[in-house]
């Protein structure tokens, strides 16, 4: 090693002592027990996925965790297929549930929106008082709200009032009316999309 690469490295190392030193203390001082409440939106690709990789978390600790997706692609979903068949398999620890008729892109019937809409809540609310679920996901329940489909109150109302253990994380662009009682707000920005450059949808990337 040179003189100059030796340099470097100790200045490579001072910082990342320095950097140890700093999250330590913030790891230390982060006392709180509690679940969360996470909003992911944003423009850019990676909310839903990243709420998946979630799901994945926390079956790896064996955790209940109930999935809800507002939002019915006209596309099957690789997520929907493999959560189908877990909680099928094994309803203790997954419920996965999907808003059936009703809302997507190309619907244009409002009535119908908010019947489906509420019914879909409807799957949501016992899951919010109970107990046994570590981790909800709602997959593009900001849009319910955007479209005013479902009473604002109610839902900030429930997620407030969910056990104190319970997590649970909101996708979907919009959403400025969950960010103050939310614990954790992430958007994802669009730099580019493969999409914008003609490139097709991906089976198990995009869907
Ligand atoms: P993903 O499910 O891939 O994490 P997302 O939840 O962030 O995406 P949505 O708005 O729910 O994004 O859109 C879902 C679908 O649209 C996915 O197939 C995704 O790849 C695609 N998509 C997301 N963002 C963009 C974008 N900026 N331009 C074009 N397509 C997009
Ligand atoms: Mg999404």
């Amino acid at each position: 090693m040179t003189e100059k690469d030796q340099a470097k490295s100790q200045k490579h190392k001072r910082a990342m002592e320095k950097q140890k030193t700093k999250v330590d203390k913030r790891i230390a001082e982060a006392s709180t027990e509690r679940g969360v409440l996470i909003l992911l939106t944003g423009n850019g690709k990676g909310k839903s996925s990243s709420a998946f990789g979630m799901v994945m978390r926390a079956l790896g600790y064996g955790h209940k965790v109930g999935v809800v997706q507002f939002i019915k692609g006209a596309q099957l979903s690789g997520e929907e297929i493999y959560l189908k068949d877990l909680a099928a398999k094994q309803p203790g620890q997954v419920v996965f549930h999907q808003m059936g008729t009703g809302f997507t892109w190309d619907t244009q019937d409002r009535e119908k929106d908010i019947a489906a809409a509420e019914a879909t809540w409807a799957v949501v609310e016992p899951m919010l008082k109970d107990a046994s679920y570590n981790l909800v996901v709602l997959d593009e329940l900001t849009y319910m709200l955007a479209y005013k489909y479902l009473d604002e109150a109610q839902v900030l109302n429930a997620l407030a009032e969910r056990p104190v253990e319970q997590s649970v994380v909101v996708t979907g662009r919009g959403g400025a009316a969950l960010q103050d009682l939310a614990d954790t707000v992430s958007e994802v920005k669009e730099i580019k999309h493969a999409f914008k450059a003609g490139i097709k949808a991906r089976k198990g990337v995009d869907y």
